[in-house]
């Protein structure tokens, strides 16, 4: 059956208004007419799920995790069923699902829960009747059927290719406000140029780096089960960007994209004892509290002293500020700086595995436009750097002319 299923997923700016909503409607029954069988992920309207979160801040800083997650999933509550209304006018047979009723089975942890499985049997059994299930997209329940879970702020993604997976969709398609991946975020450098296709590695890559196209962990899905992703317009028919497995032509440019993100935080610990087991007594409460450590750089020591210099989400700073200036003084060393102000800006591509001076080349642009570097850390496809926020923006403007990522590589 999964031969002719097609999984659209609609976000928020797609089902944004009563008029959005008839125009996909128009779309999904033009797929189904067309001898596919369509079901259908969507996100609350735009707007909706930060009007809800902006609620919950004017109540607590630090709210229930359980209640967060009632509150912010209501959200596609709206958008499914007035999207299953439409169909219906639009000549269709069509059933809206909330996560758990799908069921839709995560893990516990909530706002950041994990999709474990996705049941596949009332979708199929619509399908089997002519019918569109419609689901909503960003939420699941607990494995008991007690609790209702989020899977973070953009994770209708991670439905829609979580639901593509189970059903061997023969295409997830992600209906977005740009018509495709671009060299880099297109509502930041206008000479951004889209790209026909990407790896899955590179996709993954640039959305953990900052670029919101995709939720990282619906790469993560996509990557571990070959789903084949299309994302593109809901404004128009035209081709958007496929996500493939990659192939030898992929390699010849050395970048394919760059991402920005201001999303985190950097934290020095000065003047720490260079013994053998600093870093563990350190980094050890620091995961148990469960922040997550991004980039690491460790200066080289002088007289049995090193600084210690490392980036988290800003969202986790303040957490992480108060864990680190305990551990601080607990293995005897120095003060610890913040500091908010930081943008990370990423070079992505496969062709770095082959092509050398890449970073040198990155260095060099920024050096000219004198924008100082304050940390680096590369693997095999990516190298990120650290800067001052208010250099973020320019320096992926100036990085985009000096690696030509506007013109079009023959080999594409
Ligand atoms: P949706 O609501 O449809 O899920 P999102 O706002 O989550 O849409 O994601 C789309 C946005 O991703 C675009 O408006 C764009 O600003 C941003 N973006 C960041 N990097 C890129 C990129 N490389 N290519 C395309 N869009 C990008
Ligand atoms: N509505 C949710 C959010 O705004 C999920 C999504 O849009 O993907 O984060
Ligand atoms: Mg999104």
């Amino acid at each position: 059956m999964g031969k002719n299923i097609i999984v659209q997923k609609f976000g928020g700016t797609s089902v944004g208004s009563i008029e959005r909503i008839k125009a996909v409607a128009d779309r999904v029954a033009r797929t189904a007419k067309s001898g596919n069988r369509v079901v259908v992920v969507a996100s609350a309207m735009s707007g909706e799920t930060d009007k809800l979160v902006k609620l919950v801040g004017q109540i607590t800083e630090s709210p229930d995790p359980r209640e967060y997650d009632q509150i912010v999933s209501t959200g596609e509550q709206v958008s499914i069923s007035l999207l299953a209304l439409a169909l219906h006018q639009a000549g269709l047979k069509a059933r809206s699902y909330l996560g758990h009723q799908v069921p839709i089975v995560t893990d516990t942890i909530h706002s950041k829960a994990r999709i474990v499985k996705v049941d596949p049997r009332k979708l199929v059994a619509d399908l089997r009747k002519g019918a569109v299930p419609v689901i909503a997209g960003f939420q699941g329940v607990t494995e008991s059927g007690e609790e209702i879970t989020t899977l973070g702020r953009g994770g209708s993604d991670t439905t829609a290719v979580a639901v593509a997976a189970a059903l061997k969709a023969k295409v997830c398609e992600i209906y977005t406000d740009v018509d495709g991946v671009y060299t880099t975020d297109p509502n930041l450098c206008p000479e951004a140029r889209k790209l026909d296709r990407v790896s899955y590695d590179e996709m993954l890559e640039m959305a953990s780096l900052g670029a919101k196209v995709m939720q990282t962990v619906s790469m993560e899905y996509a990557k571990r089960f070959m789903v084949p992703l299309h994302i593109r317009t809901s404004f128009s028919d035209e081709p958007g960007t496929l996500i493939v497995k990659e192939d030898s032509r992929m390699e010849k440019q050395a970048v394919t994209g760059i991402t920005y993100n201001k999303n985190e935080a950097k934290i020095a610990i000065r003047r720490v004892p260079d013994r053998p087991g600093i870093a563990a007594r350190i980094f050890g409460p620091v995961a148990e509290a469960n922040v997550v450590v991004d980039m690491i750089v460790q200066n080289v020591s002088a007289d049995g002293y090193t600084d210690l210099t490392f980036t988290v989400m800003k969202n986790e700073y303040k957490q992480a500020m108060d864990v680190v200036k305990k551990v601080a003084k607990d293995v005897g060393a120095g003060e610890v700086e913040g500091n908010t102000s930081i943008a990370k800006v990423s070079m992505v591509g496969l062709g770095m595995r082959s092509h050398s001076g890449v970073a040198s080349r990155m260095f060099d642009a920024l050096a000219k436009e004198s924008i100082n570097i304050l940390m680096i850390s590369t693997s095999e496809i990516k190298i990120s750097v650290v800067v001052d926020e208010k250099f973020g923006q320019p320096a992926v403007r100036t990085l985009h002319r000096a690696f030509n990522l506007h013109e079009k590589p023959k080999e594409e």
